[in-house]
């Protein structure tokens, strides 16, 4: 089993069942049980599909097809 969460940075996380906490990319250490959980899945692959559907959800498919195609800038 796998839960899907968010940080508060807003980013959609995922982990294994049984981990107890887990690190966004924003730097920020969550733990897992004090997360409000949006979804359950079975399996990993389900879980980084779910991840990916909720960002395009929140953020708007466009952004990530930009992002991938236009290299990372530092600001
Ligand atoms: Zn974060």
């Amino acid at each position: 089993m796998y839960f899907i969460f968010r940080c508060d940075c807003g980013r959609v996380l995922y982990s294994k069942e049984g981990v107890a906490t887990r690190k966004c990319v924003c730097g920020k250490s969550l733990k897992v049980k004090e997360r409000r959980i949006f979804k359950k899945v079975e399996s990993a692959e389900e879980a980084s599909q779910t991840v990916q559907k909720m960002q395009e959800e929140i953020y708007g498919a466009s952004v990530f097809k930009k992002a991938n195609e236009i290299p990372k800038k530092r600001f």
